[in-house]
């Protein structure tokens, strides 16, 4: 990384509220007020909030797929000295929105990258949703269509961590009802939608009881949400890690049950027998 030199401006980050404009922090406000552009991800949907706040600065466009020339243009103009806020439409930036290859970009040139803290739905989520905080993991958006979500859940079946989600209201329904199918009706799942409007939710219950509560509600399948699943129990995953449970789902689709458990044995240092039962409770 190249030093940082003085004269050149700096690139902030900065959250916005994920509905509740009370939730604009002031430092957030006062940057946006003073930098010399805000890239914005879309600049009609962030004029609202910008005149909300008496905020006059020029705003550009900047998402992760602009080309090259926009993040080059950017870049330079910071190394002349002008510092810049990115902003997405809500939220932090990165996070299941653009800014991952300006910041990247940034760093690299030896430009200095400031966070400016804020709302984030995935952590709101957590704070209130009452499953384990201590470890979990963001899994961003769940791919649209059927095959290759189920195909991603089931990577994730045997992780003990709290696992988030991001959805789609017209997807929230199947989502849940693969998650049945994979985690198993029991797994605690919570349901934190419209977090800080008017119609804030958190729900939480089996999976298989809120499949029916959502499809009897079609209101639980509007607006913006965070799904929560309780990680996997030691029961639910054997013992095992999530990467020794994955090395066993490899080789059980290439070889028959007892020859993966041994070759499994190896790589894992499990017991053959253990990884024998554990490979046939799967195909049950
Ligand atoms: N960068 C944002 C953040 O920090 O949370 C997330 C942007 S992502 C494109 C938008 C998704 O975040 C929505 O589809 C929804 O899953 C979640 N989300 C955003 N605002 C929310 C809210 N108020 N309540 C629940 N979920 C929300």
């Amino acid at each position: 990384m190249t030093a940082v030199a003085s004269h050149q401006g700096i690139l902030y980050v900065v959250a916005t509220p994920i509905g509740n404009l009370g939730d604009m922090v002031p430092r957030a406000v006062e940057t946006l007020q003073t930098v010399a552009v805000i890239a914005a991800e879309d600049t009609r949907h962030s004029s609202r909030l910008l005149s909300h706040f008496g905020i006059k600065t020029p705003c550009i466009a900047y998402h992760d797929h602009s080309d090259e020339l926009r993040v080059e243009q950017l870049v330079g103009r910071m190394q002349a000295g002008d510092s810049i806020a990115l902003i997405s439409d809500a939220g932090t930036p990165l996070v299941s929105d653009p800014g991952y290859r300006l910041v990247r970009s940034a760093r690299q040139a030896g430009i200095q990258v400031v966070p400016v803290p804020g709302a984030c739905a995935m952590i709101a989520a957590l704070s209130a949703a009452g499953l384990p905080s201590d470890r979990f993991a963001f899994e961003g958006f769940l791919p649209a269509k059927q095959v290759a979500r189920c195909v991603h859940l089931q990577a994730l079946a045997t992780d003990p961590r709290t696992l988030i989600f991001y959805e789609a209201p017209h997807r929230i329904l199947e989502t849940l009802q693969d998650m049945t199918q994979i985690f198993g009706a029991e797994r605690e799942v919570v349901i934190a939608r419209e977090l800080t409007k008017t119609f804030e939710t958190i729900k939480n219950d089996k999976v298989g009881d809120l499949v029916n509560w959502v499809a009897g509600d079609s209101n639980q399948q509007r607006g913006e949400i965070v799904l929560l699943v309780h990680g996997a129990s030691k029961q639910e995953n054997g013992m095992m890690t999530p990467e020794q449970a994955h090395i066993m789902k490899v080789l059980l689709e290439e070889l028959p049950v007892k020859q993966a458990a041994s070759i499994g044995s190896r790589l894992t240092g499990l017991k053959k027998n253990f990884l024998y039962d554990w490979a046939l409770q799967q195909s049950e």
